[in-house]
């Protein structure tokens, strides 16, 4: 047998996909090549229990196809749970696409992409994530119909990230209701990390509640634009985890709640769109709940996305996506103090839900 003759460590090598600390009994993995085009793609498909896997496709420029793979097997694992939570008949999976969304997404790319996602007969429908847009899903649309996230001019619910922004302030008032007594947002300082299209609009709803925003971006232009817009003031310091704050708002891409910013935050809340906030989710969930951090479950409060795409599928409009998406605010709340009932984090708390909702639709098949 091959584990007594390798030494643990170099197994590890040999187990590049099971041995994932990231693989959590994940369904299917399909690794999509195409030499043509360029595009070197991983759908991951992590539960279908309660329904086909959805879940956004990512177009980064990753250090290395390990990183890749780790984040399609997080953010897919993250899906099945954000679905579950909410209500939703949908299982959880992800894609993700190696390259940089600026200089290397084509249509032609797009399109073999596409014809990936049907050679998968609808069991995963993808969306937009970062590095996408509703454009890119038109096009996708175009070669199959298990793709979500379509513009309203084609007929579908347009862009979902108003949408989510809407529900991670929804989730952010339950927080500060939890910690500060109200959830009236006015002359709190909000931190948000990351100014894109999720940021932006949530930018947005801070500034008309007359929160105290901070903004931060490795993009500059984008910084001066939502600065100039919203009259909210760049961040200038050079760590943001260091400042007085109330709110901390991580809203660009996962793990920066870490060994490394935790002992540093001074924020009382943490509540952004980003998806996997938590780098270990055990750990950090257990330090933040000892430091007294409340920490609003991110697969939780940034949903509105899912929400909106849903609306595709099961086709209920506008004002039934804003009420599932306010729902927030009251689950989101639920959750909080259950964990402290419990005595468990707020993360455990979110996913025991979470998890008690699809064994119990397992034992019904
Ligand atoms: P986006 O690409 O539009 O915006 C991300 C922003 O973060 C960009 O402006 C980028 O310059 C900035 N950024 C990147 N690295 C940064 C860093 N180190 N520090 C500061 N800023 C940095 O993406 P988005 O659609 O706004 O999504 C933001 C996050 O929310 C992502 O983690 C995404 O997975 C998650 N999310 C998005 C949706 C949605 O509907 N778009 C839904 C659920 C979750």
């Amino acid at each position: 047998m091959i584990s007594e003759i390798v030494p643990t460590n170099e197994l590890k090598k040999l187990d590049p996909v099971f041995g994932q600390l990231s693989f959590d009994n994940h369904e299917q993995i399909v690794f999509c090549n195409d030499k043509d085009t360029g595009l070197k793609a991983i759908i991951g498909i992590h539960n279908t229990v309660l329904g086909p896997a959805l879940g956004g496709t990512r177009m980064w420029k990753y250090n290395s196809e390990w990183d890749a793979l780790n984040d399609v097997l997080r953010l897919s694992r993250g899906m099945t749970f954000k679905s579950a939570i909410t209500g939703l008949n949908l299982g959880g999976g992800k894609a993700v696409i190696i390259g940089d969304a600026k200089t290397q997404k084509t249509p032609e790319l797009m399109l073999r992409f596409g014809e990936f996602v049907h050679s998968l007969s609808g069991k995963y429908i993808t969306a937009e994530d970062v590095g996408m847009h509703t454009s890119d899903m038109d096009l996708v649309r175009t070669v199959t119909p298990y793709v979500t996230g379509i513009s309203e001019e084609k007929g579908g619910a347009g862009n979902p990230s108003p949408i989510t922004a809407y529900g991670v302030f929804m989730g952010m008032k339950a927080a500060a209701k939890y910690k500060f007594g109200t959830d009236i947002l006015e002359d709190k300082v909000v931190y948000v990390q990351g100014i894109g299209n999720v940021g932006e609009s949530l930018v947005e709803h801070l500034s008309n509640e007359g929160a105290k925003v901070y903004i931060s971006d490795i993009n500059q232009d984008r910084l001066e634009e939502v600065r100039d817009k919203y009259h909210v003031d760049i961040y200038g310091g050079k760590n943001i985890y260091a400042e007085e704050m109330d709110i901390y708002a991580p809203c660009a891409l996962g793990a920066t709640v870490n060994d490394d910013t935790i002992p540093q935050l001074k924020a009382k809340v943490i509540a952004g769109a980003a998806n996997n906030q938590l780098a270990d989710e055990q750990k950090h969930g257990k330090v933040l709940r000892e430091r007294g951090i409340v920490y609003a479950p991110d697969f939780l409060i940034n949903a509105g996305g899912i929400i909106n795409v849903y609306a595709e599928l099961e086709n209920y409009g506008k004002q039934e996506i804003i009420r599932k998406t306010e729902n927030i605010f009251n689950t989101t709340l639920e959750i909080l103090s259950n964990a402290e009932t419990n005595d468990v984090t707020t993360h455990q708390a979110a996913l025991a839900i979470a998890q008690s909702k699809i064994e119990a639709r397992k034992s019904e098949k």
